[in-house]
This record gives structure tokens, sequence and C-alpha cells, in this order.
């Protein structure tokens, strides 16, 4: 009968309009559900690429401290036999000159043995600064063994080397060591890039060194 047709009817429709709340309640769920998903995996991938930034600063950090000498903070031997074949190969291509100076501290052994190694350690963390102090940003000053110090200039002429040679010299010797009283001097040999290796340029800074040495100590020579 009708009636009972109308009855059902309505009875389906209540069923199916609650069949279409649950339904839609769960998209809502799950919408919510993926939007907090995509919130988690942005934020993840945010703490990932902090922490990749983060390694590659201390990367360079960790390769910079590999350049350098623990007590002076100058570059080591090890950067400078890679700076020094830098510049020579760019001077051999692009023609611009290359200066070299070598020092070495006079009677070093001298200090240490009256004054003990961590004055002398303070006195070559001194002649450092100095280093740095009376040179050029393009410049590189380096500890290039114990108390031996290797200045090596790119775009400068072996004149311009001299000068500044003989600048850090007189500097030195005219510092008073406190609280000692003592005065300390350097020695130093300069040359210039002139169709040389590597080796060849360091070669002849170090003989001129040498001379320098020989003739007095507390003296540059040039050749
Ligand atoms: P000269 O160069 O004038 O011929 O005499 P010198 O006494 O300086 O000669 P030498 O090169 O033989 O001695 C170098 C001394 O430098 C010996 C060593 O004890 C000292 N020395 C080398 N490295 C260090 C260091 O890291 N700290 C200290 N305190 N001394 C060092
Ligand atoms: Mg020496
Ligand atoms: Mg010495």
């Amino acid at each position: 009968d009708t009636t009972g047709g109308l009855h059902n009817l309505f009875e389906d429709n209540l069923i199916l309009k609650d069949k279409i709340t649950k339904h839609l309640q769960n998209e809502e769920q799950l919408r919510r559900f993926n939007s907090e998903l995509e919130a988690q995996v942005k934020a993840r991938t945010q703490d990932l690429q902090r922490a990749n930034l983060e390694l590659n600063e201390k990367n360079l950090r960790l390769k910079e401290m590999v350049r350098r000498d623990g007590l002076t903070g100058l570059y080591n031997h090890s950067a400078m036999t890679d700076l020094i074949q830098q510049k020579v190969n760019e001077s051999l291509r692009y023609n611009h000159p290359v200066s070299m100076v070598l020092f070495d501290l006079d009677h070093f052994k001298k200090v240490n043995d009256s004054y003990g190694h961590p004055f002398g350690d303070h006195v070559l963390r001194t002649v450092s600064k100095i280093l740095q102090d009376l040179t050029r940003d393009v410049d590189y000053p380096s500890r290039f063994g114990g108390e031996e110090f290797l200045l090596l200039m790119p775009y400068t002429e072996k004149a311009g080397a001299h000068m500044t040679a003989e600048r850090i010299r007189q500097t030195i010797s005219e510092l008073t060591w406190q609280p000692r009283g003592f005065r300390l001097t350097i020695s130093a040999g300069v040359t210039a890039m002139d169709d040389d290796t590597p080796e060849s340029l360091v070669s002849r800074a170090d003989k001129n060194l040498y001379r320098a040495k020989k003739e007095g100590r507390n003296r540059v020579v040039v050749s």
C-alpha cells in the first residue's frame, strides 16, 4: 500500500542522509589528516635542510682549519705548498709578478733555552701578528716551519717584497720583549718569480736567507 511505500521511502531517505553526513565527516577528517601530514613533512624537510647547511658550514670550517697552523693561525706548510704551486702557475699563465720572503728568527734556540718554551711560543705568536699586520689582504703569510715564516706575495714585484721584508725586520728589531727586556731579530731571504718551479723559487729564497744569516743576521738579502 501507498502509506507503507512512502514510509519506506522516508526511511531510506534518512539512511541515505546519514550515510552522506558520515561520508562528509570522513572526508573532512581525511583532509585534516592530510594537511597535518603535509605540515609534518614540511617541518622535517626544513630540519633536514638546516642540518645539511650546518654540515656544509662545518665542513668548510674543518677544511680551513686543516690549512692553518694551530699555534699562530697562519697558513701551514701543507697549505703553502698548494698555494705556491697555484700562484706559480698563475704567474706563468698570466705573466703577473709573484714574490716571496722567507724569514727565520735569529738565535731562537737561545730564547727557548733562556726563557722557556711557552715564552718561545708567545714570541712566535707575536711575530705572526706582526706579519699579518704589515702585509696586505692579498698576501699569504705562513708558518713554514718551526720558527720559519714564508710570506707569499702575488701581484708584487721583487722591490715591493724587499720593502715589506725590511719593514717587518725593522719592526721586530725595535721591540723590547717584556717582562724579560731582551731584543729579538729576524733574517730574511727575498726573491721573485722568474721562469721558476715552486721548488726553485723556494730554494732561491732559502739561499738568500742563508746568506743573510752568514752575513751577520738581522738583515734582508734579495736576489
Ligand atoms: P739561527 O736561525 O739564527 O741560525 O739560530 P736558531 O737558534 O734560530 O736556529 P735553529 O733553526 O737551529 O733553531 C730553531 C729553534 O726553534 C729550535 C726549536 O727549539 C725552536 N722551535 C721550533 N718550533 C718551535 C715552537 O713551536 N715553539 C717554540 N717555543 N720553539 C720552537
Ligand atoms: Mg730555523
Ligand atoms: Mg732560527
